[in-house]
């Protein structure tokens, strides 16, 4: 049975997941009356985004959202991380800047504290057992799964907020299919100490980086990256991890890791990318993973979600929004996908780089900060991320760090041919990212549902 449009909203947000939650509560404050639409009414545990950077932190802050009570160890202020190399050398210590922090915490507690807070505001209406199935100009349709009948709503604004399957981006007929980069393992380690609590650690000898961040208490989260042809060709999962990841850690995280690994099942993510080129039109503006998504060792999904939302919120017109994050989100994204190729591969070119990158971080205390500051999304100019990574690329391909400079120069610049291509991917001119670089967006065309 379907229900004639009842509801008259503002702006309706398909999506109550961490970002959908902060565009409504924003979209509220600033006056308008906000509809959100949510097909899982229980948000459940899952191995998500856990990590908030100072500028993630900034805007939850802006917006009063409650984080004492999420807080759950005295860590939960991340302070920046610690880079374990993988040729055995000291770890580099990359500290947020000075007086800032991060925060921690439980992706299901963020998620519910959010929900909550939406639902506090009298200008929400929060509608937690609505999957939306159809959309036109104006009108979203859904099922309500509570009396399981079709209804619909009236909405000046369709906001796409729903995670990396948007229904709303493919209606907008971009299909582009995302890129496998790896695969993730959660794993969660009890009574176990880290050698720098407080902050990110970095571990580079396994086949894959491996994330270990105190989460609570108790529990320390350790995030394995699995690369996809090593998933796919162990037979089991749990044997590989515990052969070719425990033993690359410090003795007391090995064990606490084998201990974990014996005991629970694996939770195991894709690690994908979809370049943040596409904001959707001004009917239906796209927020947070729905705009696209990275590999998550740079822990910036979160953060970037939250501004997308919080320059909505302030952005008069779309293009003002569009404009501000295709701008703003470009830098995090090609740190992102640098660095991540330049930790995760095992080729000679790749070792060079990272050799070549710790180097520069030993010998320049500025571009400790300059990364940081990056990071931090203190730092979205293209030319000062591009000073960096070219200092790191001057570093390897003139043999500074190894001796034969003939020979690293040859195996050096197939790696980097690689991570260009990555690279070219998020500034193909199709895709409207050459803005940056100062060119104009007044050529893009707004595609209709
Ligand atoms: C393993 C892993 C680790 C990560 N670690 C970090 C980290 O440390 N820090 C960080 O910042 N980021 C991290 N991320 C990324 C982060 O989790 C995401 O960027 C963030 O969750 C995106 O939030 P979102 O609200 O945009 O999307 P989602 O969290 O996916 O929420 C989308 C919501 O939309 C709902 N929905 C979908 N379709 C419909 C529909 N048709 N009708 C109604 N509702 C619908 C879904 O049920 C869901 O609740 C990580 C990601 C992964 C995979």
């Amino acid at each position: 049975m379907r229900h004639p449009s009842q509801v008259l909203t503002d702006t309706a947000i398909i999506g109550a997941g961490p970002v959908g939650c902060l565009a409504a509560i924003a979209l509220a404050e600033s006056g308008q009356s906000v509809t959100m639409l949510e097909s899982n009414p229980y948000p459940t545990k899952k191995f998500a985004g856990e990590w908030l950077h100072p500028a993630g932190l900034e805007v939850l802050q802006k917006y009063d959202i409650p984080l004492d009570s999420l807080a759950d160890s005295d860590y939960a202020r991340g302070k920046g991380f610690v880079i374990y190399p993988d040729d055995d050398s000291e770890p580099v210590c990359l500290d947020y800047p000075a007086g800032e922090s991060g925060f921690v915490c439980d992706h299901l507690g963020l998620v519910k504290s959010l929900r909550s807070k939406a639902e506090s505001s009298n200008n929400i209406t929060f509608l937690p057992f609505a999957e939306v199935n159809r959309l036109e100009k104006g009108i979203v349709s859904y099922q309500d799964k509570t009396t399981d009948s079709l209804r619909e709503i009236s909405a000046s604004q369709i906001v796409g907020a729903d995670g990396r399957r948007s229904m709303i981006r493919s209606k907008l007929g971009e299909n582009r299919r995302p890129r496998l980069l790896s695969y993730m393992v959660g794993v969660s380690l009890d009574a176990a100490s880290l050698p720098h609590e407080g902050y990110g650690h970095v571990f580079l000898k396994a086949p894959g980086p491996i994330i270990m961040y105190r989460a609570a208490k108790n529990t320390v989260r350790a995030c394995l990256d699995v690369p996809v042809h090593v998933f796919r060709d162990a037979g089991c999962k749990k044997t590989l991890l515990l052969e070719e990841y425990c033993p690359t850690l410090p003795p007391d995280l090995a064990h606490a890791m084998a201990i974990a690994l014996e005991r629970d099942p694996l939770s195991v993510r894709p690690n994908q990318f979809m370049p943040r080129s596409f904001y959707g039109t001004d009917d239906f503006p796209l927020v947070g993973d729905a705009v696209g998504y990275h590999h998550p060792l740079t822990a910036m999904g979160m953060t970037l979600g939250f501004h997308d939302a919080d320059a909505l919120a302030r952005s008069h017109t779309f293009r003002e929004f569009e404009r501000e994050r295709l701008t703003r989100s470009y830098v995090p994204e090609i740190l992102a996908v640098a660095l991540y190729e330049a930790f995760s591969r095992k080729d000679k070119g790749a070792r060079d780089i990272r050799q070549a990158i710790y180097q520069m971080w030993r010998k320049y205390p500025v571009e400790r900060t300059r990364t940081m500051r990056l990071l931090a999304g203190e730092e979205t100019n293209f030319l000062r991320f591009s000073q960096s990574f070219f200092r790191g690329i001057q570093l390897a391909v003139t043999g500074s760090v190894s001796a034969s400079l003939r020979m690293q120069q040859l195996q050096v610049l197939p790696t980097l041919g690689s991570i260009g291509k990555l690279l070219y991917l998020l500034a193909k001119p199709s895709s409207s990212r050459l803005v940056p670089f100062g060119s104009s967006l007044t050529g893009l065309k707004s595609r209709r549902v």
